[in-house]
């Protein structure tokens, strides 16, 4: 059902794309926004969301404005691994309820892997602050 809908602009990632909602930053420019997950399921847990698109999903994206974008979300997981040094790193991205999608606005994670630490569950436990996610943000912005 939700993997074909039409896009609602009141989606909380487009509230935080017009600067109604807060979050972390860790880079923008005109094709992208990079920002802390606020339920992380490992530290450092970064989201990266396409601007100037109606796009709730990976399916929806405009032909045109993919290639930028995936640019973009290269371009915040090297600085994401450069920054932690984790021993692996995870790009995942969800289309649809079924398939865990949780906010319809596309996007995609990038969570740093360390051996031995436990990866969290999806969009699920402790919702962490603003200042609890700075201190990592600030040093993967750095790396930029
Ligand atoms: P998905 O389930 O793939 O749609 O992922 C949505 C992600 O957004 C989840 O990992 C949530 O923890 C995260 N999330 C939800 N609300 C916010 C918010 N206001 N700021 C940052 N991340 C959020």
């Amino acid at each position: 059902m939700t993997l074909h809908a039409s896009y609602d602009p009141s989606n909380i990632f487009n509230k935080i794309l017009r600067g109604e909602m807060p979050s972390v930053k860790v880079f923008e420019d005109d094709v992208a926004l990079a920002f802390m997950d606020v339920f992380p399921q490992v530290e450092g847990h970064t989201l990266v969301i396409p601007k100037d698109v109606a796009a709730r999903n990976f399916l929806d994206m405009p032909e045109n404005k993919l290639g930028d974008y995936m640019l973009r979300v290269q371009k915040v997981a090297r600085a994401v691994e450069a920054t932690l040094k984790p021993d692996g790193l995870r790009v995942m991205q969800f289309n649809g309820a079924p398939a865990g999608q949780t906010v319809y606005h596309l996007h995609f994670h990038i969570l740093p892997i360390f051996d031995g630490v436990k990866v969290g569950a999806h969009a699920s436990g402790g919702m962490k602050s603003a200042a609890d996610l700075e201190p990592i943000a600030a040093k993967i912005r750095a790396s930029f």
